[in-house]
């Protein structure tokens, strides 16, 4: 029953040929057994599972139906759950229990869907690694000596090793699509506004949006079907309605513009990777897409940009974490500044520590100017880039990150070797276009992701076109060995 998609599932259930309270059992008996190679899960909800999932089976006996009723997910612990932890991977947080749930939790859960647990990640969402968890580091079940990417690494290397079929993530500057990539997943990150950042851990309020990480575009559409919307609770989600994103995954790509940037095929990336690509564009060209090269020339200076601005927001959004009005206090504090300073030295990990200094001093007087604000114009330059390239084409087509998977450690002495990965993935939190990585193909044995851009709202072409190519490869369906 793991290897089920979705979809699969949703067929499954409503012909009766299993219930989801089975279903729900198999797969935490598959979690119990499988996951103390990975570690992908901080919290595993079992009663909680186990109670949904009959919950769901009642609704169905009582003639309801939708494809995410009684399907098992797990969600990013950074997501507010109700009365369970929700750790966002740090000390800080590791007695947190949400007094309330995330909308997009509360959404997902009247859809009917079943929550096995809260997934590690990288902590308060930052890296590429999923290596600063407090939990410890998650590892890439293509091989459990590599990283499975982060921050969302803990959902990827969940559904990678069919622990369950989806799980929910959230991207800042990639954390959805890298991992997804890096372990041979489809994840979306929609447009900055279509899912609620409400109960959603902030990091850089900006540039977070929560999305589906899945093994198919078909089940994405599923998975943001039930996250997507309008919430007055979110100042910055966008009123827009919501589209049946199942309904246009069979449209047809002819005549398709697909635009390939050349600053994409730099020095820094791997050739073989390049050549997956190439590869890619010409099996899109099979199915009636037209190839063009376009240029997105600010790309070059988005890495800087986003790690002044995240890290300002961050700076800004972590302030809260004090000891006194949240988080983790430390013992006999001696003074207030003590207390502050102990707290959050103890309950921060090192790669937070770094970024909030990074960023406090971008937002300080006298340096504001010089970095924030430069930054700002930065973002707005690569954003037009984008508006200019969507005149000429529909998508934009390239790699997800640069290199495949990484060895566990391997840039841990490096931060900036880590934040050069997020290359590719960051422009589209910047501009707060949607992005989706599906797989591509492999190199030594490790996932590599493509990557498909598209303008504002059109999430539905996305999966259109990624699903339309898994019709046609077959590379989202193979299975690391051992899992
Ligand atoms: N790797 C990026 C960072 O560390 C992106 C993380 C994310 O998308 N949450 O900031």
């Amino acid at each position: 029953m793991h290897q089920l998609t979705l979809a699969e599932i949703a067929r499954g259930l409503a012909d009766k040929q299993f219930s989801s309270e089975e279903l729900t059992k198999s797969l935490l008996a598959r979690i119990a057994q499988l996951d103390p190679q990975l570690n992908s899960f901080i919290s595993v909800t079992e009663d909680l599972a186990l109670e949904q999932a009959k919950a769901a089976d009642a609704r169905r006996a009582n003639g309801e139906s939708g494809a995410l009723l009684g399907a098992p997910i797990a969600h990013k612990d950074l997501f507010c759950t109700q009365g369970i932890r929700t750790s966002c991977g740090s000390k800080m947080l590791d007695n947190f229990k949400a007094p309330y749930d995330a909308t997009v939790v509360a959404k997902l859960a009247s859809a009917g869907a079943v929550t096995l647990g809260k997934t590690n990640m990288d902590e308060f969402a930052m890296g590429s690694a999923n290596e600063s968890s407090y939990y410890g580091a998650v590892k890439n079940p293509w091989n459990l000596e590599h990283v499975p990417g982060g921050s969302s690494g803990g959902s990827a290397a969940a559904v990678a090793a069919r622990l369950l079929p989806a799980a929910t993530g959230t991207d800042t500057g990639g954390s959805i699509r890298q991992p997804a990539a890096l372990t041979n997943l489809t994840g979306l990150k929609p447009t900055y506004g279509r899912v609620s950042r409400w109960g959603m851990i902030a990091y850089a309020s900006s540039l977070d949006q929560g999305g589906p990480m899945a093994r198919t575009a078909e089940d994405c559409a599923i998975l943001l079907q039930g996250m997507a919307g309008f919430d007055a609770n979110d100042s910055t989600s966008i009123d827009e309605p919501v589209p049946d994103y199942s309904a246009s995954l069979n449209d047809s790509l002819q005549g398709l513009r697909v635009g390939v940037p050349k600053e994409y095929f730099s020095a820094g990336l791997d050739p073989r990777i390049a050549e997956l690509i190439h590869t890619s564009v010409k099996e899109l060209e099979k199915l009636g897409a037209v190839i063009k090269e376009i240029s997105l020339p600010n790309m070059q200076h988005a890495i800087p940009a986003y790690y002044v601005i995240a890290p300002a927001e961050a700076s800004s959004n972590l302030s809260r974490f004090d000891g006194v009005r949240f988080g983790y206090r430390c013992e006999d504090p001696k003074n207030l500044i003590d207390l502050y300073k102990r707290s959050r030295g103890e309950g921060f990990g090192a790669e937070v520590q770094r970024r909030i200094m990074v960023g406090a001093y971008a937002l300080s007087a006298g340096y504001y100017d010089a970095y924030y604000l430069k930054a700002q114009k930065i973002r707005r330059l690569i954003k037009n880039d984008f508006m200019t390239a969507f005149n000429e084409v529909d998508i934009i087509l390239g790699p997800t990150t640069p290199n495949p998977a990484w060895k566990l450690g391997a840039k841990n002495s490096d931060p900036v070797a880590a934040y050069l990965e997020d290359v590719y993935t960051i422009t589209a939190n910047l501009a707060g276009l949607p992005g989706l990585s599906m797989p591509a193909g492999f190199v030594d044995g490790l996932p590599v992701g493509v990557q498909l851009l598209a303008p504002y709202f059109q999430e539905g072409r996305l999966l259109n076109v990624a699903h339309q190519y898994q019709l046609n490869t077959d590379w989202h369906t193979r299975t690391p060995t051992g899992f």
